[in-house]
């Protein structure tokens, strides 16, 4: 997990909070027919899918100009599904984030490389990998990191979620606590935020400690020169690779739901605003045919994605003006307008999800905090939040230039 990881260990978003069983319903195909003659794009193998349009067998994704790229479904929790990626090259194949720790992703990846060797002719067997790449530092996208490190395959993240992996239990023990302090903030009573964290504790999965081969920062490249974009916002460390016209996103952008965020005060690196500027990041680094995410389907157009990804969180941020607008709440009420009744991991989601929209509206004026000698006085106290007036321009500012550098988020 993220130094920004709110939940412990399954993190996607609060729509995959509320699964359901799996069947196998659909087959999808991408941009077979799309190509103009002599403008070769990406394609994609037909694949099964889940009811939640969630990939559930290896598919071949060949880029442009011919490289394979291998999607491995793994269930990395029950019912959670990872997208983990083999990209084939002659001398240095990769693999794009491990799973989790637990038997079923090792049972998934085996099996998916052993259908990808069978059906679509992968070479590269696990002994061949130049290198794991983990696209952040949440445990269904690393946790299974030990396994690579122990056949001797280095293991490359992002300078920013490096010590996650290092120094996992301080990581762990240090969230647990600033989640305490987070959820009596959210206007959770002891009973409930020590509930809360009971349960956190109890859900987290314990890694020894691994230091990374290699940290990443911006400029880098993976594999045959691959390069990476660093995105901040769903986790600090997230990051981007480029393979021709295709692009791993990861968890920045999926295809069916939105990726959970948590306040930048509770998590540096995560955030709204920061997530937005990474939205804009990934549109600048190129035209790409193909974005594939670390769950879900691929996604055939990323800024259309974007696009409906940011009218999302501008119709989410009117929301929780408008149920400020009557009186003051805390954003444990404010979450609970914005999605009902949560249960268990759903609740800690929604807190978050609540908590990173309203700190976006506070920093930028549209909210304001009703009590505040009492959050003065008492660092525990839940500030309460009012809306001040009415904004008479979209809350997401639209960005004129794109970002290309690697801004820092706030402290
Ligand atoms: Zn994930
Ligand atoms: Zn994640």
């Amino acid at each position: 997990m993220g130094h920004g990881d709110l939940l412990g260990f399954v993190r996607i978003s609060l729509e995959e909070a509320t699964g359901r069983p799996v069947v196998t319903l659909a087959t999808e195909t991408y941009n077979v027919n799309r190509a103009p003659r002599g403008f070769p794009v990406a394609t994609v193998t037909a694949y099964c899918t889940d009811q939640k349009g969630r990939p559930r067998e290896v598919a071949e994704i060949r880029t442009r100009t011919g490289i394979s790229i291998f999607m491995i479904p793994a269930e990395t929790y029950p019912g959670h599904i990872n997208n983990l990626y083999v990209i084939d090259h002659p001398t240095r194949p990769i693999l794009v984030d491990v799973g989790s720790g637990l038997a079923t992703t090792d049972r998934d990846l085996d099996l998916g490389l052993a259908q990808a060797r069978s059906r679509f002719g992968l070479r590269a067997t696990i002994a061949d990998l130049a290198e794991v790449v983990i696209t952040h530092a949440h445990a269904d996208h690393f946790g299974n990191a030990h396994r690579f490190h122990r056949l001797g395959v280095p293991i490359a993240v992002h300078d920013a979620d490096a010590h996650v992996l290092a120094r996992f239990d301080e990581r762990a023990r240090l969230a647990a606590s600033n989640l305490g302090t987070f959820l009596l903030r959210a206007g959770l009573d002891h009973l409930r935020a020590d509930r809360f964290l009971a349960l956190y504790r109890s859900g987290k999965p314990h890694f020894p400690d691994l230091e990374p081969d290699r940290r990443l920062g911006e400029g880098d490249a993976v594999g045959s020169g691959w390069p990476v974009l660093h995105v901040p916002g769903h986790c600090a460390g997230q990051i981007c690779i480029a393979v021709d016209d295709v692009v791993l996103v990861a968890d920045h952008l999926l295809a069916r739901t939105t990726p959970a965020l948590s306040p930048e005060w509770l998590a540096p690196g995560c955030g709204l605003t920061p997530y937005l500027s990474s939205l804009e990041k990934l549109r600048a680094f190129g035209r790409f045919d193909l974005a594939l995410g670390g769950h879900e389907a691929p996604m055939p157009d990323v800024s259309a994605r974007i696009a409906e990804v940011k009218a999302h969180h501008e119709r989410r941020l009117w929301l929780v003006l408008e149920f400020c607008r009557p009186g003051p709440l805390t954003v444990a009420e404010i979450s609970r307008r914005l999605f009902g009744q949560q249960r268990g991991y759903g609740v800690l989601l929604a807190l978050g999800e609540a908590a990173a929209h309203i700190e976006y509206l506070h920093t930028r004026g549209h909210l304001a905090v009703a009590n505040p000698d009492e959050v003065v006085a008492n660092a525990l106290a839940a500030p309460r939040f009012r809306a001040c007036g009415v904004p008479t321009a979209p809350l997401i500012e639209p960005l004129a230039v794109p970002v290309l550098d690697d801004s820092p988020t706030k402290p």
